[in-house]
Order: C-alpha cells, then structure tokens, then sequence
C-alpha cells in the first residue's frame, strides 16, 4: 500500500496531453478530463508504492464513477509510481504514460459511432485490456519448453507483432550475447531455416544470431522492460 499520495506535477499533465494529441484522439475529442496522481511507498517497509499480483507496477489506471465525477473528479484517473517516476528517462515517462492512456477506451454507441455520455454528459469510458498478457515461469517454459504456454505464449507474440519490437530489443542486448562486428539476426523462438539464409534485418548495426537457448534470456530483458501496470 503507498504510504502517500500526491498531485502529480504540471510536467504529467502537459506530456500526457501531448500524448493524447498525438495517439489518443478519442479522448482529446470527447474531453475525457483525466486525473494525474503520485504514489510513493513507505520508506519504513520499502516496498514499492504500487503492487499488483505481487509484482511492482509503475501506473494504474482506473475510471472514476458518477459519484465521484459528481463531486468534481476527472473522468478517469492515473496513479503513477512517484518513487519512480523521479528515476525515469524522459522516454520511460512518455512510454508509462502512454500506456496508461492506451487502456482508456472512450465508449461509442454502435450504429452512429457517436460518442456516449452518462447523466452529467461526460463522456463512457472502458478500460482496455492489454494486447498480450500471461504468466511466465521460468522453471515451467525451461522444463516443458514448447509444450509450455510460457513459450508458446512468447512465438505468438513475437510471431504476430515481433517485428514491431523485436529491433529495440537487438539493439540492447548484453555483451555476452552478441559478437562484436558481426551480422546478427534474431529468430523468434524458432530455430533458423537450415536450407536457405535469413534475410538481413532492416536496419543496421551489430547483430547477433540468438539461438534458442539464450531466448529466454532475451524474454526475461524484454519482461524486465516491460515492469509496468496491471
Ligand atoms: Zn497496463
């Protein structure tokens, strides 16, 4: 439980505004008035502000009720961890925030298209869900490899929308997983076609050939990145 709260800073909400400008004009259009908060852990325990399933997340997203919007609160509200909202690069910022916004989905009355309001004419939300989601244990995806839904969870996801992603990730691989000056190419959770070379990647740079074994080494940076909400 955080041992405080706060109004997060003018900074939030001009990049948050920026944000729905940019890639959420839904709520820009339908005026969704959203409510920045800050939560910061109890130094006497250390544990982190916000927890979720017993693992720390950076942002929470909620819809706030009639009730409450009654009484002159937002439409939806972000709660945003403060502790560590001070460490973060201005590109973790913008991406945290982001993705909290990506969960409000303003609702639309389905043959019009319009927009829906309740009895104060503020605008419907929902909350979208995330786009991939599943638990991973590491022993499980190591003991039954392909059976697992562990690591058939990653090829689906690296197999529908890797090559949305899967670039930043090469670029950062450690040290001990790349061949300096050589070509690389990731193979997503498959092994590499044996007959004919792979195509290179779009972009350049040192590459490496990530094999199977060191994919859940790459899963792991990728699950450690994604510490966020829900
Ligand atoms: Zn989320």
């Amino acid at each position: 439980m955080p041992a405080t709260f706060a109004k997060a800073s003018e900074e939030v909400e001009s990049l948050g505004k920026a944000l729905a400008i940019n890639y959420h004009l839904d709520l820009e259009s339908a005026r969704v008035k959203i409510d920045y908060v800050f939560a910061f852990r109890d130094p006497e325990t250390e544990e982190p502000a916000l927890m979720q399933k017993g693992h720390r997340v950076l942002g929470v997203p909620s819809i706030v009720n009639l009730k409450n919007r009654a009484k002159g609160m937002g439409d939806c509200e972000v709660v945003l961890d403060g502790d560590a909202w001070n460490d973060m690069t201005e590109d973790q910022r913008k991406a945290i925030l982001d993705h909290e916004l990506e969960h409000f989905e303003v609702k639309r009355e389905k043959k019009t298209g319009d927009f829906l309001f309740d009895d104060l004419m503020r605008p419907l939300l929902r909350l979208r869900n995330h786009d991939r989601e599943f638990g991973f244990f590491d022993n499980i995806a190591s003991r039954h490899g392909n059976g697992s839904f562990e690591i058939q969870g990653l090829r689906k996801m690296f197999s529908e929308a890797g090559g949305a992603y899967l670039p930043h990730l090469r670029n950062q691989l450690p040290d001990s997983m790349t061949a300096k000056g050589q070509s690389v190419r990731v193979y997503a959770l498959s092994d590499p076609p044996k007959d004919e070379p792979a195509e290179d990647p779009p972009d350049e740079g040192a590459t490496v050939t990530v094999k199977r074994g060191l994919l859940s080494k790459l899963a792991e940076k990728h699950a450690a990145q994604e510490k966020h909400d829900q």
